[in-house]
């Protein structure tokens, strides 16, 4: 039988508009003792938990005012002094009761009254939740009942928030409305509370908390659930498009800075938002989608709000998966390091290798550090697995030098959140102690993400890192946001060049134009410069020829264990010997390969070393990996023109020198290349066999002066200022 139909029908004494009956599931079978009473405290309805615990029937409690079962506690607030505050305050009303039950008197209650009104705003009805508390000998005044306020900031506590909560559901339910439920988490929280004590962090909490409250309706709820999390409840929606104006109210509170003891904090946070009945029908699958989304809004980026989405809970759930596989991690011994060689790209031999990090997961067998590391940053694990890392490769790395020869350098990568750690210098400094390994062999990589946050702070933390005599690289350089103001201040000794520019070296104009800049800003800055993820000769090549120092990549060496390090470095690496490049080298490209032959023939006695190409895509592969001078080629070929062709050499090797052989002598193509200089001689098929010889013995000339004359201004920019020069 359905007691709240009958009671919705029960004529009462209060103004109300005839609601809905009650939806019997949610709120006849919620947890919590639930009960709606008139505005003057007379019962409508009341679930089953509420029954059992006044231990009373539906008939009995129909109707019934609520002053029959309730008393006040001590000196507590009686009933009806609470009922009014409950319609004075907008969050409501809570105090101890005594319950009047025959099976158990004086048990002591928690009643938290929570006033609804009508569009008109008039009192409608009083939501009302009932909670057991225990000890049943302490006195204490009504708002200091533990549980009902949150010491810290003054908000409603997660109980409340919970009885709120079902109590908003039921309504809900009943009356078809919508209502959110919002995960709001403050950003780097840990940072203030690591950097500036706990006492900041909990005078910033305050202050969120205040600030937050001013903005809500009197319908929400803001609660506070423990260190820097907070819930809002935004109730009795009519749709949920009023949801996403909320948040971004939210979001834009924290655009001004919050005043946390006597520090002025800047703050942003991060929401995820699920909404009732869309992302779930109780209130666990609500907070547990709520949280979901905040977890993927954190991963993208944090200072935003995300709404949940079902397709997250796949992910979420393999991350949650990682980090509780990472607390144990360490103590199964389950990581391990692989090292992966550094080379310098002149003479091929190994100068050092970096420490990459691999977890053998028990159940998923290896987990690369792309897929572990984001979830480890998430929290402090990544101090702890870091501070790992860096003494396990340093143990390691003294094995490699006392292999004799060159002393080798160690890399090891250190993420944003080991960097902003206010003990890193401290625990650097123990691990160098410990182990004893040489400082300057010990290179730190930090990405251009640490200057996003403080610039100047960064700049201070590297000049610390160097403070204890090792060197600095910027990893993955190119990709992130660095200011060339910056770089100029920064400590650090070496760019290493992001894969990202080096994959399509060969073919693609624009990456070789920036690997260039970037050597050429590096040398400018007087700084080392490294290629990383060398997949190929040609790569390797054309990085040696435009003067890029060292390279990692694949095709010298893949990342590997120790042992097979330590083997490896008694061999010599698997490094291309350069071949002889004394000669004049010479690329033909022609799709017809009997002109292929016949320019062969002609050009043959002159003792080029001669490279032949069907197609653009075979020129460009054989130019990465041999330092040719001039090429010659057709203007017809299938897929692109000739000078089409020539552009793009002109970009990706500008030194080399480009001739255009045609049959087909159109204007437009001969202008258009003369206009943009990608030519330096433009012949006619069929040629005469002397003047070719000719002009391309002058192109090699041309080539070989502007060689010589590169070469004697880096000697001269190579001599110290003020030195006569030789
Ligand atoms: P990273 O520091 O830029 O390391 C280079 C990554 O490129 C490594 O991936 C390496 O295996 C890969 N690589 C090197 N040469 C080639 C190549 O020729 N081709 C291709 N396709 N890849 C190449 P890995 O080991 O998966 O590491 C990924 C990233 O994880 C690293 O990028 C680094 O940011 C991070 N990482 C690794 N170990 C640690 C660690 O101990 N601590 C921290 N904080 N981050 C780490
Ligand atoms: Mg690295
Ligand atoms: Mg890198």
């Amino acid at each position: 039988m359905n007691m709240h139909a009958e009671y919705a029908m029960t004529p009462r004494s209060h103004q109300a508009p005839a609601r809905e009956t009650c939806t019997p599931h949610s709120f006849e079978l919620a947890a919590v003792a639930l009960a709606e009473t008139t505005p003057e405290g007379r019962l409508l309805c009341a679930n089953r938990r509420f029954r059992s615990l006044l231990a009373q029937s539906e008939e009995a409690l129909a109707g019934s005012p609520l002053s029959a079962w309730l008393l006040a506690w001590e000196d507590g607030p009686e009933l009806h002094q609470l009922i009014d505050r409950a319609w004075t305050y907008p969050e409501g009303a809570s105090a101890l009761m005594r319950l009047i039950q025959p099976n158990a008197p004086d048990s002591r209650v928690l009643l938290n009254l929570n006033p609804v009104r009508d569009e008109a705003g008039r009192p409608s009805y009083l939501g009302l939740a009932l909670s057991e508390v225990p000890d049943a000998g302490t006195r204490s005044a009504p708002l200091d009942v533990p549980g009902l306020r949150d010491e810290l900031t003054g908000l409603a506590t997660t109980r409340i928030f919970q009885d709120r909560l079902d109590q908003a559901l039921a309504r809900a339910a009943r009356q078809g409305r919508r209502l959110a439920v919002i995960y709001l988490d403050l950003d780097h929280f840990t940072l203030i509370n690591n950097s500036l004590g706990l006492a900041v962090g909990d005078a910033l909490l305050r202050a969120v908390a205040q600030r937050l409250s001013g903005l809500l309706r009197a319908a929400d709820t803001l609660a506070h659930l423990s260190g820097d999390d907070y819930l809002l409840l935004l109730d009795d929606l009519g749709d949920t498009q009023a949801v996403a104006p909320v948040c971004f109210k939210l979001l834009q509170a924290f655009s001004q800075p919050f005043q946390a003891a006597d520090h002025e904090m800047h703050a942003t946070a991060s929401l995820g938002v699920a909404l009732y009945p869309d992302d779930g029908e109780d209130a666990d699958s609500l907070l547990k989608n709520a949280n979901t989304a905040l977890h993927r809004c954190k991963q993208q980026g944090r200072n935003n709000y995300l709404f949940f989405a079902e397709e997250m809970n796949g992910r979420v759930m393999e991350q949650l998966f990682l980090k509780n596989g990472l607390h144990q991690a360490m103590a199964r011994g389950e990581f391990f390091i692989h090292y992966q060689p550094q080379v310098d790209l002149r003479s091929g031999l190994v100068i050092g290798a970096e420490a990459l990090l691999r977890w053998q997961h028990p159940e998923l067998g290896l987990v690369m550090p792309g897929q572990f590391i984001p979830v480890a940053e998430d929290s402090q694990l990544i101090i702890d697995i870091g501070g790992w890392v860096l003494e396990q490769a340093c143990a390691d790395a003294l094995e490699w030098q006392s292999q004799g020869g060159q002393p080798l350098r160690l890399a090891v990568n250190l993420s944003v959140r080991q960097f902003r750690d206010p003990h890193l210098v401290e625990r650097l400094r123990q691990v160098l102690r410990k182990t004893g390994f040489p400082p300057h062999c010990l290179e730190i990589e930090v990405t251009e993400s640490i200057l996003l946050d403080d610039a100047e702070e960064a700049v201070a933390i590297l000049k610390r890192l160097k403070g204890l005599g090792t060197l600095l690289s910027m990893d993955d350089f190119g990709t992130g946001y660095s200011s060339l103001n910056y770089l100029r201040l920064l400590p650090i000794d070496r760019l290493k060049i992001d894969r990202s520019f080096i994959t399509e070296l060969e073919h693609d104009p624009d990456d070789a134009c920036i690997v260039r800049a970037i050597i050429a800003l590096a040398q400018s800055l007087d700084l080392s410069v490294l290629a990383e993820g060398i997949e190929s000769e040609g790569q390797y090549r054309i990085l040696a020829r435009s003067g890029c120092a060292e390279g990692q990549g694949f095709w010298m060496a893949r990342p590997m264990r120790q042992a097979q390090l330590l083997r490896q470095l008694s061999l010599p690496l698997r490094i291309a010997t350069a071949p002889d490049e004394s000669e004049r080298a010479l690329l033909l490209v022609d799709d017809d390969p009997h002109i292929l032959a016949a320019l062969e023939r002609s050009l043959r006695r002159d003792g080029y070393r001669i490279y032949k190409a069907h197609d653009a895509a075979q020129a460009y592969a054989l130019m990465a990996r041999h330092d040719i001078g001039v090429v010659v080629c057709d203007q017809r070929m299938p897929g692109t023109s000739g000078v089409e062709f020539l552009r793009g050499v002109r970009r990706l090797h500008p030194d080399t020198l480009r001739i255009v052989l045609t049959g087909h002598a159109e204007l437009d193509s001969i202008l258009d290349t003369i206009n943009e200089a990608a030519v330096y001689k433009f012949l006619t098929k069929p040629w005469d066999d002397e003047q070719l010889r000719d002009n391309i013995r002058q192109a090699f000339h041309h080539y070989e002066l502007a060689a010589a004359n590169q070469h004697l201004r880096e000697l001269v920019a190579r001599q110290p200022p003020g030195e006569p020069q030789a």
